[in-house]
């Protein structure tokens, strides 16, 4: 590397260590601010539990968040607060709260979220404390995990109170802005993890003047925020850095590296928990496939077996001889031959002895359609059914009637069942 490249690397890593220091300044002037807020928002939620359930000082402290029953049940399998993780989506095993407190503030904070769907971060959060401890319930909105033990502004670092700010209505709605809006906190955002992830540490002077005026902006635009004392000294400080090539000791050198470190280890941890889930949904979809093939594999042997019953049925039984007795003569299909046999059907008194019963039949009804004879008064089935007639006309009339009512079923079969069809 020559010197003019080395001297650029210098210059471009300075400017990481700029952009790591600003994220400093811009934590101190949003610490107290920060922690004013996230109570005021725990006092109206507590306000609104409290409406809810009439109930004038909620208190619980035994409910778990991951076996909290909500205070809603999914509808049609879906949470209907759209919540992906909902645990109303797995009620097995979930507690109801012994107060009727945690679930209806379960419900609350959910509808806090500002994310579309909401995507409340349980594993953040101590439910057993959210009665009493307004971070409890503000780390619910920070994505990112690691903050488990964390519980004031002062231990929650730049990415954990800008999360807060950009994920939750409850904070947003205590703030007003004077130009840019809320989305002064998401590009903020995208300063931090832009800065403190890169891998080269390094930035150009056009980035880290870009990110800073960012930083400026979430102190500036906010006009809760930009009348305070500390606000004012971040902003101070922050365009100091922007504008001039100051120094910096070891220490704050060290610290910086410090910060963009945990904020990698807890990229990874992220990383790593996305990983574990996306294999475990793969594995749940490669036995969904399974199952599936296993099931396709079924349906298509069951239709090959109904092909194979359909093609021999127009081999051996729709083509018949137009003597029954004499099956050796050449055959020929049904239909050329087929004319319905004159029938009449009586129906039977089975009450009645075998003699009463000759003399009872004595009305006749020529059958017209087989309906006639399989279906009694057009709904019941009769349970026996009597051929009567000469021993060489009940065989015509049973092998060709028969013959003639399975073609038929077929018919109806392969019009009902297009794809089954089979070429005649
Ligand atoms: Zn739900
Ligand atoms: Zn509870």
């Amino acid at each position: 590397m020559d010197g003019v490249e080395e001297q650029n690397r210098k210059k471009r890593y300075r400017n990481w260590i700029k952009g790591g220091l600003g994220l400093k300044y811009l934590k101190n002037g949003l610490e107290d601010f920060c922690d004013e807020m996230v109570k005021q928002q725990h006092r109206n939620l507590k306000k609104t539990v409290e409406e809810k359930i009439n109930v004038s000082d909620i208190q619980c402290s035994s409910c778990n968040v991951s076996t909290l029953q909500p205070n809603h049940v999914k509808v049609k399998g879906k949470c209907p607060l759209f919540h992906i993780k909902c645990n109303c989506l797995h009620p097995g095993g979930n507690k109801m709260c012994p107060h009727n407190v945690c679930g209806v503030m379960y419900d609350e904070i959910i509808r806090l979220h500002a994310s579309n769907p909401p995507c409340p971060n349980w594993k953040n959060t101590n439910s057993k404390r959210w009665c009493t401890d307004p971070w409890s319930v503000a780390k619910c909105f920070i994505n990112a995990s690691g903050y488990e033990e964390k519980s004031s502004a002062s231990e929650i670092d730049c990415s954990g109170l800008l999360h807060v700010f950009l994920n939750s209505k409850g904070m947003r709605s205590l703030l007003t802005f004077s130009s840019t809006g809320p989305n002064v906190f998401a590009k903020a955002l995208q300063s931090r993890n832009f800065i403190l992830h890169s891998a080269k540490m390094e930035l150009s002077d056009e980035e880290v003047k870009e990110h800073i005026e960012n930083m400026i902006d979430v102190l500036k635009e906010c006009t809760q925020l930009n009348s305070r004392k500390e606000a004012s000294e971040a902003i101070e400080n922050l365009v100091q850095i922007q504008n001039q090539d100051i120094s910096f000791s070891t220490q704050t050198e060290g610290e910086i590296l410090q910060s963009a470190n945990a904020a990698m280890e807890n990229r990874m941890k992220d990383m790593e928990e996305k990983m574990v889930e996306i294999q475990n949904e793969l594995v749940e979809i490669k036995n969904a496939r399974v199952f599936q093939q296993e099931h396709i594999s079924y349906l298509n042997k069951k239709q090959a077996f109904q092909q194979g019953l359909i093609n021999l049925y127009m081999e051996r039984v729709v083509k018949v001889s137009p003597l029954p007795l004499q099956s050796d003569r050449h055959c020929t299909d049904i239909g050329q031959l087929y004319a319905s046999p004159w029938m009449t059907f009586s129906l039977i008194d089975e009450n009645l002895d075998r003699d009463e019963r000759n003399v009872s039949v004595s009305r006749d009804v020529l059958v017209k359609s087989s309906n006639d004879i399989f279906y009694k008064n057009g709904t019941k089935n009769p349970k026996r059914l009597y051929i009567r007639g000469s021993r060489l006309r009940k065989k015509c009339i049973l092998q060709i009637y028969c013959t003639r009512l399975v073609l038929s079923t077929l018919t109806v079969q392969w019009k009902r069942s297009p794809s089954t069809r089979c070429k005649r």
